[in-house]
């Protein structure tokens, strides 16, 4: 299988579909998952195409990763998150749903149970609150 570049992530990319966008450089874009498995559920992407880990270059591998290094303490501090869970899927064995290469930074909160991967849709009001306390915090410490 190759890249799809009508994929959904392609396709926020290009701007043909919305995201709720906290950060962007030159190289990535984060943006709120839309079926979040806890508060400030955030996907990191790079904007060059590739499938997963076993397709990316290490170029932009290392980009992503300098992102995710980047937004991963800011998403803690700005939720004051207990702990953060990082996850990234390789294939449809692995659960992978979305294929451009993604890194998920999902926060956890002492006694709040992870939800489901992929399930339930949030409402648009409240991914919007989440996105802007994230976006403002990331403003901040820039
Ligand atoms: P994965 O299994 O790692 O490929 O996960 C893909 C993730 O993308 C899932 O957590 C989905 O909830 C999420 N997702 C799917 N469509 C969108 C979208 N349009 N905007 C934001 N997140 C999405």
């Amino acid at each position: 299988m190759s890249y799809d570049p009508d994929n959904i992530f392609a396709k926020i990319l290009r701007g043909d579909l919305p995201c709720h966008k906290i950060y962007e450089d030159d190289n990535t874009l984060a943006f709120l998952d839309i079926m979040p498995r806890a508060k400030g559920h955030t996907l990191v992407i790079p904007k060059s195409p590739a499938q997963n880990m076993l397709d990316v270059r290490l170029e932009d591998f290392t980009t992503l990763m300098a992102t995710v290094h980047k937004l991963t303490p800011m998403i803690q501090q700005a939720l004051d998150a207990d702990g953060i869970l990082l996850q990234q899927l390789n294939g449809d064995a692995a659960g992978q749903l979305v294929y451009h290469i993604h890194f998920h930074i999902v926060p956890r909160f002492e006694g709040v149970p992870l939800k489901h991967h992929g399930n339930q849709f949030q409402q648009e009001d409240i991914l919007k609150k989440n996105a802007q306390i994230l976006t403002d915090y990331i403003a901040r410490q820039s």
